[in-house]
């Protein structure tokens, strides 16, 4: 069997890697045609990855995606770990209110990988380009579909691509569009006499900007915070520690947040990470110096598309796997780890029916429908929620949000779950490490996003804690200033 990846990125590389290790032959097309550089600290310095610009913002690998590799590519996760890239275990980062520390069956599948995306893109790459059934095309972009009718709907049996030679025709058993959030297939479907597959896009509400920055010869992360992953509301703000002494800072806010829009400039991003207290701890100069610019990213969207309706796919011989099918906000980190399951997935259901490409659809379908959808609706779900907040916070109406505050008034479900998260789930993620081993299981993708809600123990604990809210010191400050105070430092910079 022959199959075209479109795309050399996670999901292509991805893709070509569980394709080609069970027999298939496969042929990479990805449009950058630059040479991989000779390894990844000058990938990091040099590379151009101009299809696939998220390569210059932080990136978090869950332990869904360390645990996939360790099945099916040991070899890959080792090569990981020989390029730099470390493991992050549930119990390293605890801050004090959680020790000691007892672990329970299970928390050994908890390891986030913790390198840079340069550098997990390049090895990912170097491993598959050692496979032998693989070839690597690059500077090929795929312009469209070759495709033959089959009953009512098309039968791609290749691809037209843009080669440096010029435009050819390649033909092959299955096409896997692996080209990303921007992806045409709509378009090439189209243009091939089939239907555009079912698509949902909604904004994600927020830009995001990233800077990396070096530990000074010497230094060590800060222990005192651990892991930095927060939720202030209008600003959402995260520490990625990356290999070889790298770690990057990311802010994001929402895109209707004039004033905060300054963060996308680099001495502003500057003054408002300082003012956080657990990034202050990791930027401080005498620990490490920046050595990228600010970059800003923005479109950010949640999207899905369909190609199977009512059990009947839309075309045959041809798959959207990662972001080209399911996208989602990045803040939640998880596209890489989902293409990569994607990917696995849709070489099961390729090899389950290598003569029956309406059966390879369905499969494929159902699957993509039980292990990537409930992760597109939590996000799509969250991102409504956020928007509401930041828009309530610019208005200064958190309160009314917040829930009422006279007991005479009706409750508010939306109001009355936001102060459960913030005043309940959040403290109690700092004190019982049951209730932070549940989140981090969803976090990571290892339990589904609803089974916090169905765990009655969980629950139970983190009302008691939101009960207990009175009584409770505000940790705000800790986590940061509130929006107007955030604005005021900007102001002052300025
Ligand atoms: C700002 C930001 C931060 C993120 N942070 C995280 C994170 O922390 N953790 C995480 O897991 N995910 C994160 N993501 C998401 C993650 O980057 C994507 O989910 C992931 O890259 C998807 O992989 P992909 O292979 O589907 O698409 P891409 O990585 O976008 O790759 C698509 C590839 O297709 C190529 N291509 C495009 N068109 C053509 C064509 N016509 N012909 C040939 N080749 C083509 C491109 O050059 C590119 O190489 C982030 C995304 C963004 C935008």
């Amino acid at each position: 069997m022959k199959a075209i990846v479109l795309g050399g990125s996670m999901a292509g590389l991805g893709t070509a890697l569980a394709l080609s290790r069970r027999g298939v032959e496969v042929v990479i097309a990805e449009q950058d045609g630059n040479p991989l550089p000779p390894d990844p600290v000058e990938a990091f310095r040099t590379w151009q990855r101009k299809g696939a610009p998220q390569v210059w913002h932080s990136h978090a690998f869950l332990s869904r995606l360390r645990n996939l590799l360790l099945e099916h590519a040991p070899d890959v996760h080792r090569a990981l770990l020989d390029a730099g890239a470390h493991e992050m275990r549930f119990g390293d980062h605890f801050p004090p209110e959680l020790l000691p520390y007892e672990p329970e069956p299970g928390d050994e599948e908890l390891v986030l990988l913790a390198c840079r995306r340069i550098t997990f893109e390049w090895v990912l790459r170097h491993k598959v380009l050692e496979q032998p059934h693989v070839t690597w095309r690059g500077g090929v972009a795929c312009l469209g579909l070759d495709a033959k009718p089959d009953a009512d709907v098309p039968r791609v049996t290749g691809v037209r691509v843009r080669t440096p030679e010029g435009e050819e025709t390649w033909q092959a058993d299955v096409v896997v569009d692996a080209t990303g959030r921007r992806s045409k297939l709509p378009d090439w479907l189209a243009a091939a006499g089939g239907e555009r597959p079912d698509e949902e896009t909604e904004e994600c509400g927020i830009f995001y900007t990233s800077r990396f920055y070096r530990l000074r010869e010497g230094q060590k992360p800060p222990t005192s915070n651990g892991l930095v992953g927060m939720d202030i509301g209008y600003l959402k703000y995260a520490v990625f520690p990356g290999d070889s002494g790298i770690f990057s800072v990311t802010l994001a806010a929402s895109k209707d947040d004039a004033p905060l829009r300054a963060l996308l400039r680099q001495p502003f991003f500057e003054v408002a990470a300082r003012e956080l207290p657990p990034v202050r701890d990791w930027i401080d100069p005498a620990r490490s110096e920046p050595v990228t610019d600010v970059w800003p990213m923005a479109g950010l969207k949640n999207r899905r598309r369909r190609f199977v309706r009512d059990g009947r796919p839309l075309v045959l011989g041809v798959h959207a796997v990662g972001d080209a099918a399911v996208c989602t906000n990045p803040m939640y980190g998880r596209g890489c780890s989902l293409a990569l399951v994607h990917a696995f997935l849709l070489a099961d259901a390729v090899l389950a029916h290598p003569d029956d490409p309406a059966a390879c659809a369905r499969a494929f379908d159902l699957a993509t429908r039980r292990e990537l959808d409930p992760w597109y609706e939590s996000a799509r779900m969250q991102d409504r929620d956020a928007r509401d907040v930041m828009a309530a916070q610019r208005s200064d109406t958190l309160s009314e949000l917040d829930g009422p505050a006279d007991p005479t008034r009706p409750v508010d479900p939306k109001a009355f779950m936001r102060s459960v998260l913030q005043e309940g789930l959040f403290p109690a993620m700092r004190e019982d490490v049951v209730v932070l081993r549940a989140v981090v299981r969803v976090l990571n993708l290892l339990d589904p996003p609803e089974s916090i809600l169905t765990n009655p123990d969980v629950i139970g604990r983190v009302l008691a804690v939101w009960r207990d809210r009175d009584q409770r010191e505000r940790r705000q400050s800790e986590l940061g200033p509130r929006r107007d105070g955030m604005i005021r430092a900007l102001r002052a910079a300025a």
